[in-house]
């Protein structure tokens, strides 16, 4: 073993309670259960708080859980001298707090008072006087600009009046999006001096164009779920020299008032997945003497989807067997020891479930669960339970496969299957074989509709657990609200999720469809497979006229082509790279559908543009359905 391992520390890992929804007691206690090592404390959780400020500290000592930080001390600088003076007698009643909670570090925050004066010397002079009488009790102050303070708005600048100030207890707290909200440069750090960097809060957010403070305040997220460079300003960090703890510091309106425990373990992940992105970088070997980061076993290579299965009922197993059967799949096994069955075309296999407990009316159907195939379950398996994936019991009889498991987010199990193994041995043939009846070929991608309160948690989850890479993402406004698609695809494009929700949470005003979900099968000839289904009696989408006479118009699509989409109901689109076409069945169950799909070139997505014209025409079949009739109306 190198001595560079032995003798390097890992990174304490912090989180802000503002991150977390629920009173201080919640939050401290998920933050805890999902391993983090210390915490910011946001005032506003302290002040609400029945405990005094010594039984928060036993109580986080308790939890096993440092109080990193106290937060945030608003307003203290470059005032005229009778504020000043209120400021001086502010900071010693909250100092007297801090030297309770056990909190050595106080987080100020560039002023955004209108008292304000634009006069780094004088920022500089009370800083001063404020360090000092910090220093006394043996705390620091870390001097934040916020993106949106009054006259100091960019790190540099506070690191500006922090040099000026020149005083031992008063250095710099670097946050990711202060700083990369205002397109500053994080490889400048380098030029502050390591024992002035007093602490970093990362946070990533989308691409907006608005407001910062509305940015910061509503959009933050976990690192790896925006779009800001989360690992390449850690490195800068790190290499400058700074080895306080990671903490994540996320203002975000889902979070606020999801699962606390399970925002901290979502919270958790994404440290690992940013931890483990650093590395394996150049830049991270020359830390290894003094920072061990994580690194979880990599993705192994993944090679396609092995199976889709679908939960059902005896209302809705024949059901979904018959279309399936209708669509050219042959129901070639069933499970050992459950009551499972086994449906394939070419290298397409969906598994009809019928032994899970669905809720609701009879005659329900659900997607619980896909299988990835891995090229190493085993590694698979280990990496997902290195950044926090539920891993599932394995329920098996003998002569069973063993094959490792993992709930996503959204409940979904996620298995891995060995690439080319024999886990169709679970499985006692019926002695129909798979053909290539219509045409299909495989499975394309699986589309799930996310729990509102955990899209942003599934997309990093699809992500750092099986190493698929954001392919597209797009928003459309869908009969019922606004929806936000993601594609996650992996980097040989065999496995690809659609992953959908709603941009604000629903109301009582609720579609005929709520929370689809569909297996998207993979053609090589849309317009023969189109055919075939519909001379099968496949119950297939019927797609409005104005739809064609609408692509007509846009695209100029080839008079020939568009009457043989018409005529199969096939939906179109085409990006810089290629072509899409798909069709749906109708809703089967409550909320399952499937799709039949075609590539050309490098078409990205899933087709999501055409999502509205899909959403509408399953309402009025749904209308329909739930009305006892089932002709086109
Ligand atoms: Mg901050």
């Amino acid at each position: 073993m190198s001595g560079a391992d032995a003798d390097g520390a890992a990174p304490r890992r912090s989180i802000a309670t503002v991150c977390l929804s629920g009173t201080l007691t919640d939050k401290l206690s998920a933050a805890s259960g999902a391993g983090f090592d210390g915490v910011e404390i946001f005032e506003n959780d302290l002040v609400a708080a029945p405990f005094s400020p010594a039984e928060i500290r036993d109580r986080c000592a308790d939890l096993g859980l440092a109080v990193e930080l106290y937060q945030p001390f608003r307003d203290a600088e470059a005032l005229p001298p009778e504020a000043f003076v209120r400021v001086l007698r502010r900071a010693e009643r909250k100092f007297d707090v801090m030297e309770d909670l056990g909190a050595e570090t106080v987080l100020m925050c560039s002023t955004t008072s209108a008292e304000a004066i634009d006069d780094d010397d004088l920022a500089a002079e009370q800083l001063h006087t404020l360090a000092d009488r910090a220093g006394e009790r043996g705390l620091r102050i870390a001097y934040e600009a916020l993106a949106w303070g009054r006259h100091v708005s960019t790190w540099d600048h506070s690191w500006e009046i922090v040099r000026r100030a020149g005083h031992p207890s008063l250095g710099l707290c670097l946050d990711s999006f202060h700083v990369l909200s205002r397109g500053s440069d994080p490889s400048a750090f380098a030029a502050v001096p390591a024992d002035r960097l007093f602490f970093l809060q990362l946070a990533d957010a989308p691409h907006l164009a608005m407001d910062v403070l509305q940015w910061s305040r509503h959009h933050r997220l976990f690192p790896g779920q925006g779009a800001f460079d989360l690992p390449g300003f850690l490195r800068q960090v790190l290499a400058a020299g700074y080895r306080g703890p990671l903490s994540l510091e996320v203002f975000n309106d889902v979070f606020r008032q999801s699962d606390p425990a399970r925002t901290a373990v979502d919270a958790m992940r994404s440290l690992i997945h940013l931890e483990e992105q650093l590395a394996g970088t150049p830049a991270a070997a020359t830390l290894r003497d003094r920072l061990v980061l994580s690194a979880p076993p990599g993705p192994p290579e993944l090679t396609g989807h092995a199976f889709a299965e679908i939960g059902v009922d005896a209302e809705s197993g024949p059901v979904l067997g018959g279309v399936l059967a209708d669509l050219g799949f042959a129901h070639t096994g069933h499970h050992r020891s459950k009551p499972v069955q086994r449906w394939q075309q070419g290298d397409a296999t969906v598994l009809l479930n019928a032994a899970v407990v669905l809720t609701g009316d009879p005659g329900q159907a659900v997607v619980g669960a896909l299988a990835v195939s891995s090229a190493d379950p085993d590694s698979s398996a280990a990496r997902a339970e290195a950044l926090c994936a539920p891993v599932l019991p394995r329920t098996r009889g003998p002569a069973e496969t063993d094959m490792a498991a993992v709930a996503a987010p959204d409940g979904t199990s996620v298995f891995f299957a060995r690439t080319g193994g024999n886990w169709m041995a679970d499985f006692l043939p019926t002695g129909a074989e798979p053909t290539a009846a219509t045409g299909i070929t495989g499975i394309d991608h699986v589309g799930l509709s996310q729990p509102f309160d955990h899209a942003d948690e599934a997309a990093l989850f699809y992500r750092a657990v099986l190493g698929l890479a954001p392919e597209t993402s797009t928003e459309f406004a869908a009969p019922f609200g606004l929806v936000r698609n993601r594609t996650v695809v992996d980097p040989s494009r065999r496995v690809r999720i659609a992953l959908s929700v709603a941009v604000l949470r629903r109301g009582e005003w609720a579609p005929c469809v709520p929370d689809p979900q569909y297996i998207a099968f993979r053609t090589g000839d849309i317009v023969a497979t189109g055919r075939a289904l519909r001379a099968a009696g496949v119950p297939l989408l019927a797609i409005p006229d104005n739809y064609y006479d609408d692509l007509d118009a846009r695209l100029a699509i080839d008079p020939a082509r568009l009457d043989a989409l018409r005529e199969i109901g096939a939906l179109y689109d085409r990006d810089a790279h290629g072509e899409y076409f798909h069709l749906a069945t109708e809703v089967l169950g409550s909320r399952v559908f499937f799709s039949v799909v075609q590539r050309t070139g490098r078409y990205a997505g899933s087709g999501s543009l055409d999502a509205p014209v899909r959403m509408a025409a399953h309402r009025r079949q749904r209308l329909r359905a739930l009305n006892g009739s089932r002709t086109d109306a």
